[in-house]
């Protein structure tokens, strides 16, 4: 899709996760690996562009939740690592052993499925296994490790490359949960040293938050998505830059008299005798619908607040008296303009939620455009 056919689009800017890599990698110091996760299409950034900047940046390994991601960046000509975060079915084993992916291990049966995958092609496939140190969801118990897993992971049917968990609360207001899950998997790993065994060359338990906040999690590597794209809503995430900007333009501009009914279900009523611009973004480019009557856009470098409801394709917004607005004035809906500014957390406020359903839920219908420079 050529970028420049719609009005709407997301600017992604490299240099701010260049920038976002380079403050990880000094915060963990050379010896520890940085995993930059690019799931999801790079938390909407893409996946492609963002791994290899990050690569240059000084990422050592990527991080996907399913096969078919790996398998688009080893298309692209990534060649570092590529963990599979997400569970494997036996579809999912064949593909990250074709593409030469690392896999998460939780139950028997992805191992098994994993090694059968390599046996037609004399492969030893890479595999991490996840203990569940308190997060509930995937992972086996830690007490199983040295007597049900060591045997399976060092019968040379597999290579075991990693020992992982994953936090629950690193960038919630208490520390309690995250130093037990820390100090039980540091537990399992003396657990490991006293039974004579080798632990796996990579030991990761942290994700952005944890890696800012918690530098005991750091271990051998750590798992970086959201930071990356200077989303992380934490304090400590200060210095990172936001790494996308979402600009539309104004398609019409109207006059509305008192009174007047604006939108689907007539939710906004006008106070009095006002200007309302219409912007083709709407609930399908992920600019969600509980944005109604309470966001903000940026036009001329002033705050206009979104009157009625969001609807698929578009949104109206109520323009103050004292600004000029005509067909074909930028709008910025995420990103500064004229000193004003609105964040993702300001998105993720609106709706509810967290920046990362944010980020994340920005339709392929919005053109990515990568400006250079
Ligand atoms: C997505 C994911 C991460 C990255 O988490 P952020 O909070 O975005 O840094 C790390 N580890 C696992 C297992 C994940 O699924």
């Amino acid at each position: 899709m050529a970028a420049d056919l719609r009005a709407t689009a997301a600017y992604i800017n490299l240099d701010a996760i260049k920038t976002n890599v380079e403050l990880f990698r000094e915060a963990v110091g050379p010896a520890v690996d940085v995993m930059a996760v690019v799931k999801a299409d790079g938390y909407g950034h893409g996946a492609v562009r963002v791994a290899e900047v990050a690569v240059g940046a000084g990422a050592t390994w990527l991080g996907v939740a399913v096969a078919e991601e790996g398998a688009v960046l080893r298309e692209a000509g990534l060649t570092v690592p590529i963990l599979v975060l997400g569970a494997s079915n036996r579809q999912q084993a064949q593909l990250g052993v074709q593409w030469g992916l690392d896999l998460v291990i939780s139950e028997p049966e992805s191992l098994q499925w994993i090694v059968d995958a390599a046996r037609p092609l004399g492969a030893i496939p890479r595999v991490h296994l996840k203990v569940d140190t308190g997060m509930g969801r995937l992972g086996v118990a830690p007490e199983s490790v040295v007597s049900e897993w060591v045997p399976r992971l060092t019968s040379g049917e597999v290579r075991w490359q990693g020992l992982m968990s994953h936090l629950a609360d690193s960038d919630g207001p208490t520390v309690d949960r995250t130093k037990g899950q820390l100090s039980a998997f540091l537990d399992l790993v003396e657990a490991l040293r006293v039974q004579g065994i080798d632990p796996p060359p990579s030991l990761h338990i942290a994700n952005s938050a944890a890696t800012l906040r918690y530098p005991g999690t750091h271990l051998t590597m750590v798992r970086v998505g959201v930071g990356l794209y200077g989303a992380l809503d934490i304090p400590e995430a200060h210095g990172l830059a936001p790494a996308m900007r979402v600009e539309s333009v104004v398609v019409l501009v109207k006059r509305v008299p008192r009174g007047a009914l604006i939108g689907y279900g007539g939710t906004y009523r006008a106070p009095h005798e006002c200007t309302i611009a219409t912007i083709p973004i709407g609930y399908a480019d992920g600019y969600r619908r509980a944005f109604s009557n309470v966001a903000e856009v940026l036009i001329h470098g002033r705050r206009c607040a979104v009157a009625g409801r969001v609807s698929m394709d578009q949104v109206t917004v109520v323009v103050p008296d004292d600004v000029t607005v005509s067909l074909g004035d930028r709008v910025v809906l995420l990103g500064e303009q004229g000193g004003q500014s609105i964040s993702i957390r300001d998105w993720a406020g609106w709706a509810d939620t967290i920046t990362y359903e944010m980020l994340t839920g920005i339709s392929g219908r919005v053109p990515r455009i990568y400006p250079s420079g």
